[in-house]
């Protein structure tokens, strides 16, 4: 099959306003992705240039847009994998840092897999990736939903909804995390996701986006996974490496993002979503919330077909 790549913009209630942005999001960044794959790149370039468009978009939870946790601020996770080499980047609670996956990556491919907080942003300086302003990662919607306490988690007990209940999907969330998994001409497969966590997290809080094989997983010949959702839930049960096991075990791309859901539903009671990728470049997408924005392309395709609930592109 050759070249594919998918991405996704997180899994919750995307109110319909809200779901055109998504789509149209979700489509610019397989775009985005799908360029460097044509012109020969890797998948792993190809998953950091589908997230960086993201990041950028204030659509999402992730990069510019995040959600800010119980002080007001930015802290968000990211993490990234490259399915030939095992080798794997994430950085965690970063505040300065324009793109976490770009971070990410250069952790990656340093001797360390996870730098988190202030160490993570010194790593930038010495990477040469500049620092920003953490004001302009914070958007005005999201400052009015901090000030508000929209989707903010319980102080009590850690979360706004109930053991395993992601805010996200109990409140009306109106964006989400991101991820993208790509395999390239040359057989590699790579995933990478990112997040601002959880509106109104306690600060320190990480969730299972910068953990590789609960928000993100790639190895090759199996295929490659990112996960969003209830991140606590999907720490638990490692399930973007426990998808890629359903892959091991001979089921198809879409059977094993289906298993990986309702495992996690059946287990843990959590809501999310994953987006699954064989070597062959046979995607799957499966979520338990009520909606998750997604786009696709493979070989064979003018473009990338994108939806988030009833906006959608005619069928592929
Ligand atoms: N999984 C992310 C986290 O827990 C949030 C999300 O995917 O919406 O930080």
């Amino acid at each position: 099959m050759g070249l594919a790549l998918i991405v996704h913009g997180g899994a919750g209630r995307f109110v319909t306003a809200r779901q055109e942005p998504a789509r149209e999001g979700c489509r610019a960044a397989a775009a985005a992705g799908w360029e460097v794959l044509r012109r020969g790149g890797t998948a792993l370039a190809a998953v950091e240039a589908a997230i960086i468009v993201l990041e950028d978009d204030p659509e999402f939870d992730a990069g510019r847009g995040s959600f800010l946790n119980a002080e007001g601020r930015v802290q968000m996770d990211a993490g990234v994998m490259d399915g030939m080499t095992l080798d794997v980047g994430s950085v965690a609670c970063v505040e300065r840092v324009r793109h976490p996956v770009v971070l990410a990556g250069a952790v990656l491919r340093s001797p360390h897999v996870l730098l988190v907080g202030p160490g993570a942003e010194k790593f930038a300086v010495e990477s040469g990736i500049p620092l920003c302003d953490p004001a302009e990662l914070v958007t005005p919607e999201e400052t009015e939903r901090w000030a508000s306490g929209r989707g903010a988690v319980d102080d009590e007990t850690g979360d706004a909804g109930g053991r395993g209940q992601h805010p996200d999907t109990v409140r009306d969330t109106e964006h989400g995390t991101v991820g993208a998994v790509a395999v390239d001409g040359a057989g590699r497969l790579a995933a990478a996701t990112s997040t601002g966590g959880i509106a109104g997290k306690h600060p320190g809080r990480i969730g299972d986006t910068p953990l590789v094989g609960c928000g993100f997983y790639a190895e090759h010949p199996i295929g490659a996974v990112s996960s969003t959702g209830d991140g606590e839930a999907f720490i638990r049960m490692m399930l973007a490496r426990r998808a890629a096991g359903y892959l091991e075990a001979g089921l198809t791309a879409q059977a094993a993002a289906e298993a990986a859901i309702r495992v996690l539903a059946d287990r843990v009671g959590a809501q999310g979503g994953l987006i699954v990728l064989d070597a062959a470049g046979h995607f799957g997408c499966a979520w338990n919330t009520p909606e998750m924005a997604c786009a696709h392309i493979s070989e064979g395709m003018a473009a990338p077909y994108a939806r988030c609930g009833d906006a959608a592109d005619s069928e592929p």
